[in-house]
Formats: structure tokens, C-alpha cells, sequence
């Protein structure tokens, strides 16, 4: 490809709300551009990259024995009906009517479309198991679309659908597909951790996020300093904390002035953090309604929001008002676990279970209880709702844990019969009883992809693109676009490299000088670039690599031997 004649606008200038470096150089060096809030086109160096990264990922899902489809972007609403996902869905999934007046959504995910595919088509055990997915567009009205290609509203998904007779066949399709995300994220050239994952309300036990590893991610990642462990923050576990020596105070109230906090409750009482109860007190929002929920933690630990979520099967917690809590029949800075209304919902983490001599709110103004044991209580108001904090200790072999950021790129998940069930896609078994499939769900972030790999691999001109990602591997750039000879020597490596099968791209623009050619060079990130300059008349020209800056001359006649065993 000449350079002269492919469509790469480049530009000086940083967009305004362009933060993360992916999103800069993506825009800048014409990869994309932005056709609206959280929505992209992809000009032709970013329509390489794109489809690169998608034939990665087909041809690895493709040798697991998966099969391509394609659904409809537009799906019936009663699909989500039928489902009960299209209350559940909210505001991200965008719904839309057609002129008869039928309710369609732009596909977020495809669960629903997939079940509907194969109910009634796949009818007996015999015809299991299948695993199909489909790189296509999806459409969320994502609260905050931000980052580029990271977080838009339409973007490229992967998303895949294993059926099977029973779960154990699903859990084995689960470890391949975990195997065969392994094998596209090394493909890729991607530095990334395998991580245990949130659930969600979905439940079941298997769900595994891949996350590349970059100080921009949005994700707090929790992993072991000694062995494999690894969890978002959502779900990470730890070896329950060592209490630090609690100070004896007589049982009862006591009269603690203007202590809302826990920092103050502990100073006024001289005891640690760790003695106190702290309650945390959310808006929990439902389908059809919102109560008011309180979390208890001990005092130096801090609520995880997904854990608490999850505990008490809330869509989302959202924050409330010092009117709201006090309306609940609260008394907000002194909330305690003993005598809480009965219209308020409350769990207690784990770990103060059979916790002793510890102090709460009194839920009283000013005062607090001291003494308080934590017992006598159903085992449903435990739950697992601490964030794990770093230098805690893991679970698996003792070590330290501690935090890195992550991308999510890849999620996959054990479903089992949730979706099958409720839209009555059954199969025959072979004693001839009808059954509900057993599903796994598998999702990759293809443009955002794009991103993750400029996140982790760039510097301070610009992109650094992976072998397999690179639009070119070479960019040939020819100095002095007047000089005859110059252009000539280009022009035949440009083509023996084409023969042998190197793709290229040749920096032929006359009018642009050497110096904003090589600034391009850098802004993009081509791997490597062959600069044919003033040692030509020796029989030299430069090879320059894009990762280190290194430079070399090597001899006209090696060139292309030299490039292809890069
Ligand atoms: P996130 O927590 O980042 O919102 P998610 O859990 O909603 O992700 P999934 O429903 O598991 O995402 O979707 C599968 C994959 O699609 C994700 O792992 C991610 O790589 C990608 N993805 C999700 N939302 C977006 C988005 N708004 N823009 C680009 N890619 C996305
Ligand atoms: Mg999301």
C-alpha cells in the first residue's frame, strides 16, 4: 500500500476529551473518528487493525470446534420478555418501535436470540453439544461512555453460546473456551491475568474475566504475590483478618457526642477501628421497588458494592439522603445491627460472625453500645461483603495480595439453565425425558481490543502496535520523494517484500519531508520502518525499530532477508 494513497489523517492536535492514551493516539494518528457520544467510525488503518484482531479471534474459536453465525442486530422485545430481562435491562438497552407500533432493542448481548435460534432445532441429545457465536455489533446506553474504543455505546463484540445435555459437558466447553482465550490473548500479544469474576444475579460458580494489565484500567484487580490467584475486587476472597487486641468496655450504652464516623467513635473511645461495627446504608433498587438497605462491616474494612448487591439480590444500590435514612426510622452516624426497623434490610459480613465485646450504633442520637455480640442471628443476614484490601492474605497459599488495574476483554461464563428454562428450550436426553439445555456464555470485547493493545503498548509519540495487530509491518519511507533514486530503491524492496509476503506500506508522499514522515512513523507504530535516505549512495538503508528506537544499517540487497525473520 502507498502511503500517498491511503485515506491516514493524522493530526497534531489532542481532542479535549481525549484522556487515556489510546483514545489520543487512535484519534490523532486517523484510526478512528468520533461520529457521536460513545460511537466511532473506523477509517482505514483502524478497519485493518479491527479486522485483524476479529480473524485472531475467529480462527482460534474456529479451530475449538465453535461455529460463526451472524443474529439480527435488532431484536423483538418479546425475546426480553419472555426472558424477564427486559425490565431488569434499564436504560442501557435502547428500545425502539417500528412503524406498526412492535418494540424492538439494539442487541447488548444476544442470550435471548441464541436460545430462540436453536430451540426447536436442536431437539435431541444427539445433536449436542453446539457452541456458536458471532462477532457483531451491540448497542449499550452506557451511563458514561468514555475512553474511546474502551467504553463506547456501539461496539464490537464477540459473544458466544455453548448447549449442552448436562453441566458437566458445560464446565468441559468452559475450560476449552478458557484455553481458547489463552490462545487469542498470547495471539495478540497481550500481557494479561485470568481472573475469579462476580456472577452477578445470574449466579453459579464458574465465571472467569481476562483482563490486560494497564495502569488505565478501569477494573481494581486483587492478585497473590506467591501463587496463580487472582480476582476483580468484586469477587476476591481473603483468609479472614487477625483482630487486633480489643479493649474491655462495660456492655450497654454509653454516651458518645457528635461520633458519626468510625474514626471518631474510636478516638473518643480509645479502641481500635477494628473493634467497632461500621453500617454503610444504600438505596437498594428493585424491579418494582426501592428499600433501604444497611451493610455492617468491621470498622477498618470497606464495603464492596457488588457483594452487597449480590446479598440482597438488588438490581443496583444507589446512594441515599440523611432525610431518606432518617424517614427509614435511622438515625444516620448511628446505625447499630440490634433493633433495626423491620422494613429496612440488612446483611452483617462474614467475618463478624460470633464477633464479641464490639461497638455499634445505638441507633440513637449520640450514643452508642459497647459490649455488642454478634450472635443469635439467622445465617441468611451473613454474607461475604468486604473488599479485599492489599497486604491482605490469600486464600490459596498464604501469600500477600495486592491490587493492579485491569481491562476487561474477555468474560466467560458458566450459565447453566437460566435462560433455556424460562424460554422452554428443551431436548430429548437419552432415557427420552425432556430437558432443559445447559449453557455456557462466552464474550470478547473485539474493539475494544483495539484499545487494550495501544494501553499496554505505547509511549510518549505515540502507538507501538503488536505483530499481529500492526495495520503494516513495515513502513518504507522514502526521504526525499523528488529523489529518483530514492524512490526507485523503495519501490523494489516494497515489492520483493510484498512477494514475500511481508505486509507493507511505502512512505511515497512527495511533499511531506522526512521528519514529519518519521513523526507519522511514530504516531502510528509500524513495528519497524526502512528509511531510505542519503547513505543510499553507499548501499545502505536504515532499519528503525519502533519499540526501542534502536537503528541499523544494514545493506540494501539484506533488507528484505532481514525483515522477514523478524
Ligand atoms: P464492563 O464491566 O466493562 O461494563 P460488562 O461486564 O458489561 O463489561 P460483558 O457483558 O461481559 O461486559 O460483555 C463482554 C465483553 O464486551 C466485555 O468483557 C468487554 O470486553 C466488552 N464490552 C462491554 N461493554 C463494552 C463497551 N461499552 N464498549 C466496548 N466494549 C465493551
Ligand atoms: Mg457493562
Amino acid at each position: 500500500m502507498k502511503f500517498s494513497k491511503l485515506f491516514i489523517p493524522t493530526t497534531k492536535e489532542t481532542p479535549n476529551d481525549a484522556t487515556l492514551p489510546s483514545h489520543q493516539f487512535l484519534l490523532r494518528a486517523g484510526f478512528i473518528n468520533t461520529s457521536g457520544s460513545g460511537l466511532y467510525n473506523y477509517l482505514p488503518l483502524g478497519k485493518i487493525v479491527l479486522d485483524k484482531i476479529r480473524n485472531v479471534v475467529k480462527e482460534e474459536l474456529d479451530n475449538s470446534g465453535a461455529q460463526e453465525v451472524q443474529l439480527s442486530f435488532v431484536t423483538p422485545i418479546e425475546f426480553w420478555e419472555n426472558s424477564g430481562r427486559a425490565s431488569k435491562m434499564g436504560l442501557e438497552m435502547l428500545r425502539i418501535k417500528d412503524r406498526k407500533n412492535n418494540g424492538f432493542v439494539l442487541s447488548p448481548t444476544n442470550e435471548e436470540a441464541m436460545v430462540e435460534l436453536v430451540k426447536n432445532r436442536v431437539t435431541s441429545y444427539k445433536d449436542l453439544p453446539i457452541n456458536l457465536y458471532q462477532i457483531n455489533t451491540k448497542f449499550r446506553d452506557e451511563a458514561r461512555p468514555r475512553f474511546g474504543l474502551m467504553r463506547g455505546r456501539e461496539f464490537l463484540m464477540k459473544d458466544g453460546y455453548s448447549f449442552h445435555a448436562n453441566s458437566e459437558d458445560m464446565k468441559r466447553e468452559f475450560h476449552l473456551m478458557e484455553e481458547t482465550y489463552k490462545k487469542i490473548f498470547a495471539r495478540l500479544g497481550l500481557d494479561f491475568r485470568i481472573v475469579d469474576a462476580d456472577s452477578g444475579a445470574i449466579g453459579g460458580t464458574g465465571s472467569k474475566e481476562f483482563h490486560v494489565l494497564a495502569n488505565s484500567g478501569e477494573d481494581t484487580i486483587v492478585v497473590c504475590d506467591s501463587c496463580n490467584y487472582g480476582a476483580n475486587i468484586e469477587a476476591a476472597k481473603r483468609v479472614p483478618r487477625q483482630i487486633e487486641e480489643k479493649k474491655s468496655l462495660t456492655s450497654g450504652k454509653i454516651h458518645t457526642p457528635n461520633t458519626k464516623t468510625i474514626e471518631e467513635v474510636s478516638n473518643f473511645l480509645e479502641i481500635n477501628r477494628s473493634q467497632t461495627i461500621k453500617a454503610v446504608i444504600k438505596k437498594a433498587v428493585y424491579e418494582e421497588c426501592e428499600k433501604v438497605a444497611v451493610f455492617f462491616v468491621r470498622g477498618d474494612d470497606e464495603l464492596e458494592e457488588t457483594k452487597a448487591c449480590n446479598s440482597i439480590n438488588a438490581l443496583e444500590l444507589a446512594d441515599i439522603s440523611e432525610e431518606e435514612i432518617n424517614s427509614a426510622g435511622l438515625v444516620a452516624g448511628y446505625v447499630g445491627i440490634k433493633d433495626l426497623p423491620a422494613n429496612v434490610i440488612f446483611k452483617i459480613d462474614s467475618e463478624l460472625r460470633d464477633e464479641n465485646d464490639m461497638v455499634c450504633g445505638a441507633n440513637e442520637e449520640h450514643y452508642h453500645l459497647a459490649g455488642v455480640d454478634v450472635c443469635c442471628l439467622s445465617e441468611d443476614v451473613y454474607f461475604d461483603l468486604v473488599a479485599v484490601s492489599e497486604g491482605d492474605i490469600c486464600e490459596c497459599c498464604g501469600g500477600k495480595l495486592s491490587y493492579t488495574k485491569g481491562i476487561e476483554v474477555g468474560h466467560i461464563f458458566q450459565l447453566g439453565d437460566k435462560y433455556s428454562k424460562a424460554l422452554g428450550a428443551n431436548f430429548l436426553d437419552n432415557n427420552g425425558k425432556s430437558k432443559s439445555f445447559e449453557m455456557g456464555t462466552y464474550g470478547i470485547g473485539v474493539s475494544r481490543l483495539v484499545a487494550a493493545v495501544i494501553e499496554q503498548s505505547h509511549d510518549d509519540r505515540g502507538c507501538v502496535w503488536t505483530k499481529e495487530t500492526t495495520p503494516f509491518f513495515v513502513d518504507i519511507i522514502i526521504s526525499n520523494g523528488k529523489n529518483e533514486d530514492e524512490m526507485a530503491a523503495g519501490t523494489r524492496i516494497y515489492e520483493d517484500l510484498r512477494s514475500a509476503g511481508v505486509e507493507v506500506i511505502m512512505d511515497d508522499r512527495v511533499k511531506e519531508r522526512f521528519g514529519f514522515k518519521m513523526s507519522d512513523f511514530e504516531l502510528i507504530g509500524f513495528p519497524y520502518a526502512v528509511v531510505i535516505g542519503k547513505k543510499l549512495s553507499e548501499g545502505l538503508v536504515e532499519l528503525v525499530c519502533r519499540r526501542t528506537g534502536e537503528k541499523e544499517d544494514i545493506p540494501l540487497e539484506n533488507i528484505v532477508e532481514v525483515l522477514k525473520n523478524k
